[in-house]
């Protein structure tokens, strides 16, 4: 019984099986017949091309027509010409694309900060949208855009320059479009207002100057052979305003101003030294008020200064004071006591920020004209150097305590030395309504007072004698601004008692 189960197995496996088998060979069969039928498909619909291809060349030559013949259809620019032609913008993060008759490329820059990774992108954006919108307005037959960039950093600014470039017919047209990153405050700055209209005079001064001995050479040179009166073409003078160098990239070294000479374009770095009285933001990212505001010249002006600070209470107080006056002053603070505390170095930041001026007072206020030529260096440069850390800024000038200088403080003091012709006397009264009667009878243009921001009752004196100056036609300004709207020369290791030349 055993057996004839297992034969009747077998058997039955082998039945399946040939089954499978027959089935496989159908399926084969099948398969290589469905085959040939969609060969022969595909033959027939190749023949079929044949058939309609008249019409589908007379479609086809429609839309290849000439320009003239067909003026609203867009010829457009092939993609794989525009990827080649512009594949070496590599690196950064790009864009290219093509639509309706716009061939565009797009570049930016990645950083590895997510924040102002984020922002110029979003500028670049922005960007590409209003110059695709602009384009699309165009009625034209082929458009091109290519937004490139260039990019530098300085302390805490990040500077982008994007370069626009538009192709409508064949017809280039070109700008530049600039974005300033400040990383300190993690926000963008107005690249139009970051420079003072009179930085903008300073940077074609010197242009002009270098203009002028450029052409100057060329004059030289050409002096035996060409004819006179020809020298004086090439000479070109730029004003000294915010058209002429639209934009700028700020780099390690400078800021590079583009500006164009005879159709040319052309770039000067400016370095930040001499640049920085005129930033509304410091290369470290401290925002300040404009450094010399819009005064009238011809107006008395008094400089008030402040010596021995910061305090802690009564020189914010003072600051209070001056901006709810309309008024600026100067102070001459000390490295030592600015480091002393926290709330001093913010005293002093502050002082920075609101637009008034820092002076240096040496570091421990000791009488320059008893020290040795490195000791007066040190002493000058600690302080210097504390004001710098504190706001991206070396101040312009030092008052030797005392009022005490000789030869050797001059010649190393690396910066004009200021005392002054009205001593307010504040240190010896120490009485409100002193002070206050000792200034006006002073008072007088041109004249720089002296005054210590560490006394309560030179604060209480500030309340009644900031108001009553200005009353009397006063405007009271910074150092800075003295010397500036009175045309006062500055040089350093020189001495200065007013602000007469
Ligand atoms: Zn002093």
């Amino acid at each position: 019984m055993k057996s004839r189960k297992k034969t009747k197995a077998i058997l039955k496996r082998l039945l399946l099986g040939s089954w499978c088998v027959l089935m496989l060979v159908l399926t084969f069969f099948l398969i290589k017949y469905i085959g040939k039928l969609s060969n022969a498909g595909t033959y027939a619909n190749a023949g079929s091309i044949d058939t309609v291809s008249d019409a589908y060349r007379k479609q086809n030559t429609v839309t290849k027509a000439p320009v003239t013949e067909a003026p609203v259809t867009a010829v457009p620019t092939p993609k794989a010409e525009f990827l080649k032609e512009y594949e070496h913008l590599g690196e950064a993060k790009e864009v290219f694309a093509y639509e309706s008759g716009i061939a565009y490329g797009l570049r930016y820059p990645v950083y590895e900060d997510e924040a102002w990774s984020g922002a110029v992108k979003a500028a670049a954006e922005e960007l590409l949208a209003a110059q695709l919108e602009e384009l699309s307005g165009v009625k034209a037959g082929e458009r091109k855009l290519v937004i490139d960039y260039e990019d530098g950093t300085v302390g805490e600014l990040v500077s982008v320059l994007f370069r626009i470039e538009r192709e409508i017919d064949g017809v280039t047209e070109s700008e530049k479009e600039q974005w300033i990153f400040n990383k300190k405050k993690g926000e963008t700055v107005d690249a139009e207002t970051l420079f003072a209209d009179r930085a903008y005079v300073y940077i074609a001064e010197q242009v002009n100057e270098a203009l002028a001995k450029e052409t100057d050479e060329v004059t030289g040179a050409e002096l035996s052979d060409a004819p006179a009166g020809e020298a004086e073409e090439t000479e070109q003078e730029l004003t000294g305003n915010r058209e002429t160098f639209s934009s700028y990239l700020l780099t390690a070294d400078g800021a590079e101003f583009y500006y164009e000479v005879n159709g040319e374009e052309e770039s000067v770095t400016i370095p930040y030294a001499a640049l920085h009285t005129y930033m509304a933001v410091t290369v470290n990212g401290n925002v300040v008020a404009d450094s010399i505001r819009e005064l009238d010249p011809d107006k008395p002006m008094i400089a008030l200064t402040y010596d021995d600070g910061p305090h802690y209470i009564n020189t914010p107080r003072l600051l209070e004071i001056l901006e709810e006056n309309g008024a600026r002053a100067t102070f001459f603070v000390l490295g030592e006591r600015t480091l002393y505390t926290e709330s001093n170095k913010n005293t002093v930041k502050m002082i920075y920020e609101s637009g008034n001026e820092l002076g240096s007072h040496t570091h421990t206020h000791v009488d320059l004209a008893t020290l040795s030529a490195e000791a007066i260096v040190a002493e000058i440069t600690n302080a210097r150097e504390t004001i710098y850390e504190l706001t991206g800024e070396y101040p312009t000038f030092v008052r030797p305590p005392y009022g005490s200088y000789n030869d050797t403080v001059k010649k190393y003091a690396n910066a004009p030395l200021i005392t002054w012709n009205v001593d307010s006397e504040d240190w010896k009264s120490r009485n409100t309504d002193m002070i206050v009667e000792e200034v006006m009878s002073m008072a007088a243009d041109r004249r720089i007072v002296l005054m210590h921001d560490i006394h309560t009752c030179t604060v209480d004196a500030a309340e009644i004698l900031i108001p009553k100056l200005i009353e009397e036609g006063y405007q009271l300004v910074t150092l800075r601004e003295l010397f500036y709207y009175k045309g006062v020369e500055l040089e350093n290791g020189r001495v200065y008692h007013n602000g007469y030349n």
